[in-house]
């Protein structure tokens, strides 16, 4: 059982998530505006955070910077129908994934699933990555830089780790979105280009010349110790 936060001003939409996310056995807490989300959260630890884009008092992005200034919690964003701009800026802002509205409640449980299934790994399954610079701890989910822990969120840590797995390897965007986002994905591959900015913001010396996450023009990414 994980303990889910749903932040949406829309009644009608937060208990309809709410009841699905329960049928799937989660503790729910619902929150109406940003400035409780906040607020909850600090007062109560989650598993995984539903935070609506559009919100009273603090909006999802306002919220979603809040939230990620402490925490690594997995987050996903409702945002407006077809509007990439809202979508990739949730992402720019640290979510791991997001559900268009108007979505069926079924399909938002399918995505918690899919984010939670992520962030507890298979026993054996997940391997120890090490090299000079970096260290990738696949049963924790893990990263150092020469000794210094860095957080990262669920998709940064998917992308690296799934780079790292196979070096020098090329691996195409949309390689990536299919071997880590799988058939709950219904988005298209720029994300993995956001998702990849942040992660060089975060493990790279100098993220303009990425050194570890290399960009191969035309084809993909790779991963270079
Ligand atoms: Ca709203």
């Amino acid at each position: 059982m994980s303990k889910i936060l749903v932040v949406e001003d829309e009644p009608m939409v937060a208990e309809v998530v709410e009841r699905y996310l329960r049928r799937d056995g989660h503790d729910v807490t619902i929150v109406f505006d940003g400035q409780s989300a906040v607020e909850q959260f600090a007062r109560e630890r989650a598993d995984l955070v539903i935070l609506d884009l559009m919100l009273p008092r603090l909006d999802g992005s306002a919220v979603c910077r809040k939230i990620r200034a402490t925490s690594d919690v997995p987050i996903i964003m409702l945002t407006a129908r077809g509007d990439e701009r809202d979508r990739l800026q949730g992402l720019e802002l640290g979510a791991d994934d997001y559900v268009t509205k108007p979505f069926s409640p079924r399909e938002v449980a399918a995505r918690v699933r899919a984010v939670l299934r992520r962030t507890t790994p298979v026993e054996g399954r997940e391997r120890m990555l090490e090299f000079d610079r970096i260290q990738i701890d696949g049963a924790r989910r893990s990263v150092t830089i020469e000794g210094r822990p860095v957080a990262l969120t669920v998709r940064e840590f998917d992308i690296l780790y799934h780079l790292a797995s196979n070096p020098s390897h090329v691996f195409s965007r949309d390689h990536i979105v299919a071997s880590l986002w799988g058939d709950d994905f219904v988005g298209d591959a720029s994300t993995v280009t956001v998702h990849v900015r942040r992660l060089r913001e975060k493990i790279e010396a100098d993220p303009a010349r990425p050194r570890h996450v290399r960009t191969v023009w035309g084809v993909g990414y790779c991963f270079e110790p």
